[in-house]
């Protein structure tokens, strides 16, 4: 059996009359851009989400540089961002000129540590931005308290967290001002680029609806300089289609990441995603820490099971941040976990018989090690 790191086919074949129908309608509308259908999406994303606004941009990196532009981050600036991350979470800083500062995961949920946040602060300090990796949410009762007690703004990278919830309430509505993905293989996804930020702050609403834009809310008006950042008609469509869907994609990953722990429990090589208490995880992705990591990668992979690691370098030592001259050692934690994390595959149509394919593998593997 050939397992995939990721499939579409399952959920795509799932709507695909509907996909195909949206895609009808927008050709004939004769409209492609900042129209109905992306209001129409906006707006039930902004109820998905529990927030009041919600925009929709063309990608997460550009949602996560406007929420930045927004609240008014710029040159001189430090923003406090997770050591362990995709690298658009420290880019975006970058973007705006701002300095990121990492701050070490921790073990348990491999978010970034609410323990050493404090000691990051300085008088340069603007943000927070926690990132609720793999689809796990941070601890954001720690995080908006440290934020309240600093006068620090929180933005909330939920690029992988659709759906996820801490104490019940949605990831993604905590923070001043949030940012999102679309990109085709997230737990919401496109079928191309886009991306959203939501907010409860209608100043902040206006000034990122003018940003995306090119500064503008009437037409030929330009008041600020903006940017083109906007999300597709043709892409709002289908969103809209499966946001309709992902209550239910979403529990198909859990069940899915309920058997890998059922199969795999007693594998003592490995190590499991922690569960944390009053997090609801969406598992975008199912990381376990691996013994001898490339090894079983390969082994997998002759077998049939595509994986993959998320992620091998951690930004700050990324040749792009030579610069910050931050030396191997500094975030022990997330750079243990760049060595051993693989993600192994999760999606919505995965059987349990496919999970135990992948479990006996894994088994193998360390078996023919001892
Ligand atoms: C995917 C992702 C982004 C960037 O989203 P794009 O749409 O690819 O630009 C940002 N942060 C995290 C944590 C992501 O996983």
């Amino acid at each position: 059996m050939k397992i995939p790191f990721v499939s579409f086919e399952s959920i795509h074949n799932e709507i695909r009359q509907d996909l195909d129908m949206q895609f009808q309608k927008t050709l004939d509308s004769n409209w492609f851009i900042l129209g109905e259908r992306l209001e129409a999406f906006e707006k039930n994303y902004a109820i998905f989400s529990g927030v009041e606004y919600c925009l929709g941009v063309s990608n997460g990196l550009d949602a996560l540089h406007l929420a930045l532009k927004a609240i008014g981050v710029g040159s001189g600036h430090e923003v406090i961002i997770p050591a362990n991350t995709y690298i658009a979470t420290a880019f975006a800083v970058s973007y705006v000129d701002a300095t990121p500062v990492f701050v070490d995961a921790s073990f348990e949920h491999y978010n970034i540590d609410v323990t050493k946040i404090r000691e990051k602060i300085t008088k340069k300090t603007k943000a927070i931005m926690p990132v609720h990796l793999y689809g796990q949410p941070c601890n954001m009762d720690q995080i908006m308290k440290i934020a309240e007690e600093f006068g620090l703004y929180v933005i909330e990278d939920n690029a992988q967290a659709h759906g996820a919830t801490w104490k019940g309430k949605l990831t993604g509505s905590f923070g001043h001002i949030n940012a999102t993905s679309f990109y085709p293989g997230k737990n919401l996804g496109g079928l191309g680029d886009g991306g959203a930020i939501t907010t409860n702050d209608p100043i902040l609403a206006e000034k990122v609806m003018m940003l995306r834009n090119y500064g503008s809310k009437k037409k030929y008006h330009h008041d600020i300089v903006g940017f083109n950042m906007r999300l597709d008609e043709i892409q709002a469509a289908f969103l809209d289609v499966k946001l309709t869907k992902i209550d239910k994609w979403n529990h198909a990953r859990r069940t899915i990441a309920d058997y890998y722990c059922k199969h795999l429990q007693d594998v003592r090589e490995i190590v499991l995603p922690g569960i944390i208490a009053n997090a609801s995880h969406v598992f975008h992705l199912f990381v376990i820490l691996a013994d001898k990591r490339d090894n079983l990668q390969k082994y997998l992979s002759n077998h049939g099971i595509a994986t993959a690691i998320h992620y091998p370098i951690p930004p700050f030592l990324q040749p792009a941040y030579d610069t910050l001259n931050i030396k191997q050692g500094a975030f022990p934690n997330a750079e243990k976990m760049a060595k051993q994390c693989l993600s192994l595959p999760i999606w919505p149509g995965m059987t349990e018989e496919m999970v135990v394919t992948v479990a006996d593998s894994i088994k193998g593997f360390y078996e023919g090690e001892s």
